[in-house]
Formats: structure tokens, sequence, C-alpha cells
């Protein structure tokens, strides 16, 4: 285990098993450096638990980057649940889980991800008070990230837009957009807004068509986004999406989208450059989540607080972005080495 390729020295890693939901689940925890770890849950069908693990790991090292990037005050942990979210999921198994996030005594702060409703992290929330992102808290409660994700994505696209062609208007720019769920979606509108021409795709064609009426994008199949003849490319669903083979068939000069792990490998950052694209890296683009659930979890929930701090991010992003276009660095490789010195000077102090 300490050996794993993804280890990277994460402070502590637990395993829950509960027999009466039949709840499998790891919570890894990265790196309490800069305080309580905090990130979302994610509800998977995994082929092993070998997998189960290194999804584990690397998705809770991605929150400790995430969070410092964001500036707020958490270190980085994730939890896995192994099942089906279609069909694996009940009462007794949020319980549970909930029971198993309060042993921790709030080393660790669950929220939703993948796989996982605002719905199932409040049954979680009867058995735990470490959860965030609740409607049932009303005014205190912060409810759904997504809209604010979307926010810092749009704002972040909008910076690297400015850097890449010199203007951040958006009213002479095409777009392509992968994915149109809740970050997908709520972005789409922002940018129909601010005059950009739209081209969207999903598997859902129920979302496609009703976000394509609403906001006058037009639609191309999920094969064809890469295609597309756009000044930007916005990845809204899937990871590993800048890859080899995606990479020579992209025409745009920024991708800049709320998905999670867009680069295949960290090398692809590179190669991503070398091709004459602006990358915005993901765990910096899309804090606003996370900086929402944050915000909740201070017990004092504030949208100016949260719009500061979303602000503050998208100036981290775009000093990110001119540091790359000055030296040599690409821009994700910029994001882990500045993510890194903020959580090792926690650690120091
Ligand atoms: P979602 O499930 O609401 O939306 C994802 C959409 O992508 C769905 O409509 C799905 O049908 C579509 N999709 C799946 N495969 C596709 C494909 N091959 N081509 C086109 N569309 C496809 O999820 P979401 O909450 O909008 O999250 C989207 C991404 O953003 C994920 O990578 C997530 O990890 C990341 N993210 C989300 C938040 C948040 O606040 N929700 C925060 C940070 C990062």
């Amino acid at each position: 285990m300490f050996d794993h390729a993804s280890y990277d020295n994460h402070e502590d890693v637990h395993l829950f098993h509960d027999e009466d939901s039949g709840l499998r689940c790891i919570i890894a925890i990265h790196s309490t450096a800069l305080g309580p770890s905090a990130g979302g849950t994610r509800m998977w069908n995994y082929m092993s638990g070998a997998d189960m693990f290194t999804d584990a790991l690397r998705l809770s090292q991605g929150m400790s980057y995430k969070n410092a990037m964001a500036g707020i005050p958490h270190g980085g942990g994730k939890a896995v649940i192994w099942g089906n979210s279609k069909t694996d999921k009940s009462d007794r198994l949020f319980e549970a889980f909930g029971r198993a996030v309060e042993s921790l005594a709030g080393r660790y702060y669950t929220a939703e991800d993948v796989g996982i409703d605002p719905e199932d992290i409040e049954i979680a929330a009867r058995q735990t008070q470490y959860a965030g992102g609740l409607v049932s808290k009303g005014e205190g409660g912060s409810g759904d990230p997504s809209p604010v994700t979307a926010r810092g994505v749009f704002l972040g696209l909008q910076a690297a837009a400015d850097l890449a062609f010199g203007t951040s208007d958006l009213s002479n720019r095409t777009i392509a957009v992968q994915g149109v769920g809740s970050v997908g979606g709520y972005l789409s509108h922002y940018l129909a807004e601010a005059g950009a021409k739209l081209y969207i795709c999903d598997m859902d064609t129920d979302a496609v068509q009703s976000v394509a009426k609403a906001t006058g994008a037009n639609i191309v199949p999920v094969d064809d986004i890469y295609d597309v003849d756009a000044d930007i490319f916005s990845p809204n669903a899937l990871g590993a999406v800048l890859n080899e083979q995606t990479l020579p068939r992209l025409k745009v000069k920024v991708v800049a989208g709320g998905a999670n792990n867009q680069l295949s490998t960290s090398d692809m950052g590179a190669k991503v450059r070398d091709a004459g694209i602006l990358y915005a890296p993901d765990y910096v683009i899309n804090g606003g989540g996370i900086i929402n659930v944050a915000g909740e979890l201070s017990g004092e929930y504030s949208r100016d607080w949260v719009e500061q701090k979303v602000q503050t991010m998208v100036q981290t992003l775009r000093s990110v972005m001119e540091e790359s276009l000055a030296g040599h660095e690409p821009t994700n490789l910029v994001a882990d080495r500045i993510a890194r010195a903020r959580i090792d000077a926690a650690s120091a102090s």
C-alpha cells in the first residue's frame, strides 16, 4: 500500500464495511496541512477493489491541490463508495456512510460528487455533522454547488480568452461544450448570454435538447465535438478527454471547462501547450463548487464571501496561465508546483 504509485504521502486511508447495508467505502485523507480535509463522495461500480483504492488516492490528492489553489482552509480528502448509483442506493447505506464520516471526528468533511445527489448527503447528514452542500440547513446551507462551479468556469474561460485572443469578449467566439449536465448546462447559459456561438453535445438527449432550446446552441453528435471548428473547447463531462487521440483533432486555441482530470496523463499538458493551446488547469478553474461548500462549513455562509473567493480563484488561474506563457512550463505543472508550495508552507508552519 505504501509504495502504491499514487500513495503520495497520504496522511491516512480508511476502509469501511457495513454488513447490514452493504456499504463498502474508502475515505482517503491526503493532507490536513491547510485545515480539515474536504472533498466530495463518489459512488462508482469499480471493476476491482484495487481500482477503487487507486481512484480514492488520486481524487483525495487532487482535492488537496484544488483546495490549496482555491484558498480555502481545507486539506484534501475524498470518499468513494463501491456500488451502482442507479440500483444500489438506500437510506441504510448512506446512514452507514454518515457514521463512517462521523467516526473520523472532523478530519474529513464530505459533500456530493459523481453518482451522488444532494439528497444522499442529506441522509448521511442524519448521522454526521461533517457534511456540506446541504439544502436542509436553509439559509445556512449552500445547496447545489454546480451553479457556482459554472460561474467560476465562465470567469476563468474569459480570462483564458483574454490571454489567448487579447480580449475576454466572447461575442465573436465559437465554443464547443462537451456535456451539458449540471455544470455544462449552467455554463452554456452564461456563454450564450455573453454572445458566444455554441456547439454542444451530450449523451443525454433530453438535456442537450433543452439546453439547445434555451440558448440557441447547435447540437453535434457526441463523437464529433473534438472536430468542431471552434475557438474554445470546454469539457464538462468526463476525465481524460485531452489525450493522444483527441489532441490532433482539436482546432481550438483554448481549453477551459469544469470536468475533473481532463489530461489523460500529466505529460499531455506539455503536448497541449506544444500544439499552441492554452489549457486552464481543471482543478484551478473548477474550484467554485468546493468554495461554496467551504462557505457553508465555516458556519457563516455568505454569498459575498463565496463571490470574493471565486474572483480570487480566477486571479490565481490567470497568474498560472501567464507564468506558463512567459516561460516553458505547461500550465498544469505550474499549478501543481504552486499548490504543493502552498501545502508545504502550511505543513512547515
Ligand atoms: P452531471 O452528471 O450533472 O453532468 C455530466 C453530463 O455529461 C451528463 O449530462 C452526461 O450525460 C454527460 N456526458 C457523459 N459522458 C459524455 C460524453 N462522452 N459526451 C458528452 N456528454 C457526456 O455532472 P456535473 O456535476 O455537471 O459534473 C461535470 C464534470 O464537472 C465532472 O467531471 C465533475 O467531476 C466536474 N465537477 C463538477 C463540479 C460540480 O459542482 N458539480 C465541481 C467540480 C468539478
